[in-house]
C-alpha cells in the first residue's frame, strides 16, 4: 500500500487518526489507528505480527480498530475503538526496549488511545509499557491490573448462550444442550469448565493434543478431531480458536442450531452471516458475545473491581436478547442487527455531545493509582 492509501483507507473506514511510530535504532515500527472517540478514549489491543509489508499492517490495524468501535459501543463501554500493531515476529522481536519505546509513543497521545494485550503479546509486555505510560490495561493484578480476561470472556459467552438457547428452543437450560467446542485454549477451557458445571455434553477439538487431553481428564469432555467436530450432533457450535471458521467450506457441514463462541471474526465474510440466517441457525455475533474480556480491562481505567466485571459480563445475555429482537423487527441477520445497535448508540451519543458540555471525548484524566 503506498502513502496515498492511508487517507483512502481512513476515508473508507471512517477513521479519525493514524499514527506511525518509528525508532530505527531500536527496530520499532508500529502503527496506531484510532477509529472513533465519540463514546470516549479509544480502547483496543496491541498486536505483534510479522506482516509481509507495512501496507498489510495498515490494512489490519484499520480493520481491527473499526471492529473495536463496534465492540466497545455494544458492550456499553465509555470507550471508542482503537488498535495498534507492531511489525515483528513475537518469537524474537518482543524486547523490553521495543515495548518501552512503544510505551513512550503511546504516552504522547495523552490517553486518546488505551492499549491492551492482543495476539503476540503477554502481560509482561504490558508491564514494560506501563513503565512509560499509564495508558495501558491488562497488567498484573499487583499493579492494579485485572489479570487474565479469559474467565470474564467465558462468563459473558455463557450468558450469551443462554439468550441463544431461549431464542432457538424457548428455554435457557445450559445443561440440556450439547456443545462442540473448537479450541481449548485460555477462553475455551474456561468456557468448557462452565458448561460442564451444568453437566452439559461437551465435545472438544484442538490442534494441540495436550489441550484436548486436559479437557478430557479435567472436565470429562468427549474428544473429537477437526473433521468429527461437525458430526457430533451437538446443538451448539462453539468457536474458540481462530477467525474465519464459518466459511464456504464449513457452512454446508454445520448441523447445529446455534453458533455461539468466543473467537473473533468467526464469519469469513458477512455473506456467511446471511447464510446462517437463511439456514435458521442462530448466530451470536462474535464481538457481542465475547465482550467480557474488554469489559473487564475497561474497568482498570476506573479502579478495578472484579465484582463489577462479573456483573457486566452477565449483561451480555440482555445484549444478545436485544440483538435478536432487532433482527426480528427489521427482518435482518443477527450480525447486521448487532452493527445497527452499535451504530445507534454512537449516533445518540454524538447528538448528546453536541448539546451538553462535559469531558471532551478522547481526553481522559490519568487513572488513579497509576504513575
Ligand atoms: P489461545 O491461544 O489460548 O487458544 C486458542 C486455542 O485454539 C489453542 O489451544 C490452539 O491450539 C487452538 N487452535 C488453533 N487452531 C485450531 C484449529 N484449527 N482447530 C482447533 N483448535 C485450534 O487463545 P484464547 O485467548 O483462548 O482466544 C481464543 C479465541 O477467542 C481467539 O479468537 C481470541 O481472539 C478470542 N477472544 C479471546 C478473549 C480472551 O479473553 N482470551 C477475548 C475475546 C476474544
Amino acid at each position: 500500500m503506498n502513502g496515498g492509501a492511508v487517507f483512502g483507507g481512513m476515508d473508507a473506514g471512517g477513521h479519525e487518526q493514524v499514527i506511525y511510530c518509528h525508532n530505527p535504532d531500536i527496530g520499532l515500527r508500529a502503527i496506531v489507528a484510532i477509529h472513533d472517540t465519540t463514546l470516549g478514549p479509544a480502547l483496543g489491543g496491541l498486536r505483534m505480527w510479522p506482516y509481509d509489508d507495512e501496507g498489510a499492517a495498515l490494512t489490519d490495524v484499520l480493520r481491527l480498530s473499526r471492529g473495536m468501535t463496534y465492540k466497545n459501543a455494544l458492550a456499553g463501554l465509555e470507550h471508542g475503538g482503537g488498535k495498534a500493531v507492531i511489525i515483528g515476529d513475537p518469537a524474537v522481536d518482543r524486547t523490553e526496549a521495543r515495548m518501552r519505546c512503544f510505551g513512550r509513543f503511546l504516552d504522547t497521545l495523552g490517553g486518546r488511545y488505551i492499549t491492551a494485550e492482543d495476539v503476540g503479546m503477554t502481560a509482561a509486555d504490558m508491564e514494560y509499557i506501563l513503565q512509560e505510560t499509564p495508558w495501558v490495561t491488562g497488567t498484573h493484578e499487583y499493579r492494579g491490573g485485572s489479570g487474565d480476561p479469559s474467565p470474564f470472556t467465558a462468563q459473558g459467552a455463557v450468558a450469551g448462550i443462554r439468550a441463544c438457547l431461549r431464542e432457538r428452543f424457548g428455554h435457557d437450560r445450559i445443561g440440556d444442550a450439547g456443545y462442540a467446542v473448537q479450541g481449548a485454549g485460555h477462553v475455551g477451557t474456561e468456557l468448557i469448565k462452565r458448561l460442564r458445571d451444568h453437566d452439559a455434553r461437551v465435545f472438544v477439538c484442538d490442534v494441540d493434543p495436550a489441550r484436548v487431553q486436559h479437557a478430557v481428564d479435567e472436565y470429562g469432555c468427549v474428544p473429537v478431531d477437526s473433521d468429527g467436530l461437525f458430526d457430533t450432533g451437538a446443538e451448539v457450535f462453539v468457536p474458540c480458536a481462530l477467525g474465519g471458521v464459518i466459511n464456504p467450506t464449513t457452512l454446508p457441514r454445520l448441523r447445529c442450531d446455534i453458533v455461539a463462541g468466543a473467537a473473533n471474526n468467526q464469519l469469513s465474510t458477512t455473506d456467511e452471516g446471511d447464510e446462517l440466517d437463511r439456514l435458521g441457525i442462530v448466530y451470536a455475533p462474535d464481538y457481542a458475545i465475547n465482550a467480557g474480556g474488554v469489559m473487564n480491562v475497561s474497568l482498570e481505567m476506573q479502579g478495578y473491581s472484579a465484582e463489577r466485571a462479573h456483573a457486566m459480563a452477565e449483561r451480555i445475555e440482555d445484549t444478545m436478547t436485544a440483538i435478536f429482537a432487532r433482527a426480528r423487527r427489521d427482518g435482518i441477520p443477527t450480525w447486521l442487527a448487532a452493527d445497527r445497535l452499535a451504530e445507534a448508540r454512537i449516533a445518540e451519543r454524538a447528538t448528546l455531545r453536541s448539546t451538553a458540555p462535559g469531558t471532551p471525548a478522547g481526553a481522559m484524566q490519568v487513572p488513579s493509582g497509576r504513575h
